[in-house]
């Protein structure tokens, strides 16, 4: 995406006048013939969002005054609450509701895996993406759905009535296990079962639909709100985007030193988070600190199932 922006879209903005953000955006997605994708989707949004916080900056404004004023006090967010087993879970679970969560996620090592999906390692914050090679992760479907309502009926249990639970499947079930997953976490009642199967199988949410009351989840993989017309349309799912009365945001701290390169104004406090009132977006870029921090290359992992046969991540 850096050298799309830089080889093919930042030369066509040369001379162009910063505050037609909307001819902007539609000069590059109907410039691009083969247009969409992940690719062409995240360098015009890169534009169009550096575009926005440059207009609010000239009227002294935070963004979303421009946008129709705030509509809410504060976001909710949620954290990743996750463990190799399920006591380390509730603990981290219970550190996230100890400093005001009022939602957390939680994934969990599941036994006879050696690995999966949505695990920290040795400590750290999440992120699944790592040097050099991909790694390689197990699966199998029928140890998850063993094991993912247990957890789950522990978490409730030992959390009460309020705090929401989330949980990610990461498009790993088909429609009908998704069926039966979201059906088993009924009495649990999750804020959202998230990216139950796979995004493109936009008609498989109507099974999974017919078969469970558990809240469904789905986007991070789309691109354009096109992607999305089906699911709306026939309300197929409860979540996707961003709008006036969205559900939640995911918040995943930053490192120290993404924080430093990134200045912002945003605040967490009490479970809710707020953009703060700098003009623009609320989040500036140090670029010469950037700089000393040079792109290098990861992979997030690849995933396996016990026979060895190539599984989505
Ligand atoms: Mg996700």
């Amino acid at each position: 995406m850096a050298s799309y922006l830089s080889d093919h879209v930042l030369p066509l903005l040369i001379g162009r006048d910063a505050r037609r953000i909307e001819d902007i955006w539609q000069y590059l997605y109907k410039g691009a013939y083969w247009r969409r994708g992940p690719v062409t989707m995240s360098a015009i949004a890169a534009v169009d969002t550096a575009l926005w916080d440059i207009k609010a900056k000239s009227m002294n404004s935070p963004l979303y005054q421009l946008l129709g004023g705030s509509s809410r006090d504060g976001v909710m967010v949620y954290g990743h609450a996750s463990g190799s087993d399920v006591e380390k879970t509730v603990e981290a679970f219970a550190s996230f509701v100890k400093s005001g969560y009022k939602a957390v996620r939680a994934q969990s090592g599941i036994p006879g895996l050696s690995s999966t999906y949505g695990i920290g390692r040795g400590g750290v914050a999440y992120e699944p993406a790592e040097k050099d090679s991909p790694r390689e992760n197990q699966w199998s479907t029928e140890h998850y759905l063993r094991f993912v309502p247990q957890l789950f009926a522990r978490l409730r249990k030992e959390f009460g009535p309020e705090i929401h639970l989330l949980h990610d499947a990461h498009h790993r079930l088909t429609p009908i296990e998704a069926g039966r997953l979201g059906k088993e976490l009924e009495p649990y009642h999750l804020f959202w079962l998230e990216d139950p199967t796979a995004a493109e199988l936009q008609e498989s949410f109507r099974l999974i639909r017919q078969h469970t009351t558990t809240p469904l989840a789905v986007g991070e993989v789309f691109n354009t709100i096109f992607d999305c017309q089906q699911l709306i349309q026939e309300q197929l799912i409860d979540y996707i985007l961003s709008v006036h009365n969205f559900g939640i945001q995911e918040y995943m701290p930053h490192t120290p030193e993404t924080d430093r390169v990134f200045p912002h104004a945003y605040s967490f406090k009490d479970g809710f988070m707020h953009p703060g009132d700098a003009p623009g977006l609320g989040v500036d870029i140090d670029e010469a600190l950037a700089a000393k921090y040079p792109y290098q290359r990861a992979y997030l992992p690849i995933n396996r199932k016990l026979d060895g046969t190539m599984h989505s991540w």
